[in-house]
């Protein structure tokens, strides 16, 4: 059962945060309630920060939901420095002790620096916070040349807003393929045509190994030229404050399905939590905007309530990248793959399959089947390859 000490004290103001803190509220806990986040900033979503944002600069249409926190006391600007387990308190930036029953680590991840980076002489970015995007975007002029060092999710959607905005795009991957970490080979060479459609140069396979005044060198020896440089390489997790108190961590909170770590009254969420993933039964973080708001909540229903069910929701996220709406669920891939739709149309859905198991799947422009495909992932079915290419209702095949 989750220990239901007060006062209640979550560090982080991101998503998981205020879902977290939003949930207990409307649970109905009343007692004393405290997020505390070192960005000064009014809470707001971050999958804009590589899209729509670097476009209309509309910080409004990007604020987070805070209209359940009105009775919780929110410290912005302010960080967490050390977790005193005994103690039960926190120590805080600013000199204060918050004492804490429970105390709820929702401190995310962030982006990883790329030390061959060093020494060009160009303006070198990363790109997590609102304060990153600003100054990305101040940066982004049309005909700029702008390098792209990482071709996963933050490098590819970049690409494809710096190129709408004008820009000269080149991509530097070190995987043989784009995306590698979250789709099919399949779906990553739909996605690498695009890239190459829109006039991205892309080079797969490399590393830089070397900068020069105007630009970078990659392994192969081929120099790159470029007016600024976005590193988007994967992050790395905002775990210190825990391992530092001796909380068990491997690149992560460990927790389990209610969110527990293993000291007590201690709960961590979203990017920084590391649980089992349901479909692969694997463990690890997982970085979703989806994960960071359901797994957030589910944490805070368990904690109102010893009767919750653990999480186990299949993790999901979406990408968008020029006029593809990339939707992916559970494993990236499967020992086999099927097509539905017509993938020359550009609206289509790769199933993965273990067995009679549908273990992932990937759309794209193709919200209707992903849907149906979030919910039908991780099951058993004895249906074939037939019916689930009936372009037809998926619902109708469970
Ligand atoms: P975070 O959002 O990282 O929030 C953690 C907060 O804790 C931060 O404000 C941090 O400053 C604060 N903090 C850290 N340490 C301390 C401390 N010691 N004291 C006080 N405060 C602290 N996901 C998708 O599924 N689809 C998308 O399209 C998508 N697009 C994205 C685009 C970008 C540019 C980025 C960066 C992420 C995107 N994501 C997307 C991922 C998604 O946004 C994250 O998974 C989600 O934000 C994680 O939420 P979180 O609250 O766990 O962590
Ligand atoms: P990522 O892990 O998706 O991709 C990083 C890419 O960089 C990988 O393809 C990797 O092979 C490559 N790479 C690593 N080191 C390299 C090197 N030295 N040289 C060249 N390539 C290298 O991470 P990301 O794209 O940086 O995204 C960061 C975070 O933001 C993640 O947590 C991600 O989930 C989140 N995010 C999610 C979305 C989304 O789901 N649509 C969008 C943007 C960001």
């Amino acid at each position: 059962m989750t220990e239901q000490a007060t006062p209640v004290v979550v560090v982080g103001g991101g998503l998981a945060g205020i879902s977290f803190a939003s949930a207990l509220r409307q649970g109905g806990y009343s007692g004393p309630l405290t997020l505390v986040g070192e960005e000064s900033e009014a809470p707001y979503d971050r999958p804009p920060l590589s899209k729509a944002f670097l476009k209309d600069a509309d910080e409004q249409k990007i604020r987070l939901d805070v209209s359940r926190l009105a009775d919780v006391d929110v410290l912005r600007g302010v960080r967490a420095d050390a977790i005193e387990l005994a103690a039960r308190s926190l120590r805080l930036s600013d000199g204060q002790r918050l004492p804490w029953g429970t105390l709820v680590l929702a401190t995310g991840a962030r982006a990883r620096d790329l030390p061959a980076l060093q020494g060009t002489a160009r303006p070198v970015f990363t790109l997590r916070t609102m304060d990153d995007a600003r100054r990305l975007r101040e940066a982004l002029k049309p005909g700029c040349k702008v390098l792209l060092v990482g071709a996963g999710v933050i490098g590819l959607e970049l690409a494809a807003t710096a190129s709408e905005l004008g820009g000269e795009v080149t991509v530097v991957e070190a995987q043989p393929r784009v995306m590698a970490r979250s789709v099919p080979a399949t779906l990553s060479a739909y996605v690498q045509q695009r890239h190459l459609a829109a006039g991205a140069q892309l080079h797969l396979s490399r590393r830089i190994v070397a900068c020069f005044d105007g630009g970078v060198e990659l392994d192969d020896g081929t120099r790159v030229p470029t007016d600024l440089v976005v590193a988007g390489i994967g992050v790395q997790s905002n775990d210190e404050l825990a391992q530092a108190a001796g909380i068990r961590c491997n690149d992560g909170v460990e927790v389990d399905g209610f969110g527990r770590s293993s000291a007590p009254g201690v709960l961590a969420i979203g990017d920084v939590a590391r649980q089992v993933e349901p479909v692969s039964g694997q463990v690890m973080r997982i970085e979703t905007w989806s994960n960071a708001q359901m797994q957030g909540a589910a944490a805070a229903r368990a904690w109102l309530d010893a009767s919750a069910p653990p999480y186990a929701e299949n993790p999901w996220f979406w990408s968008d990248q020029y006029e593809l709406r990339i939707q992916g669920v559970g494993m990236p891939a499967g020992e086999r793959e099927l097509v539905r739709g017509d993938v020359a149309s550009g609206r289509f859905a790769l199933l993965q399959f273990n067995g009679d198991r549908l273990v992932g799947a990937a759309c794209v422009n193709n919200a209707r089947d992903f849907g149906a495909l979030r919910r039908l992932v991780g099951r058993r079915f004895d249906a074939t390859d037939a019916q689930w290419a009936d372009t037809a209702d998926l619902r109708k095949i469970a």
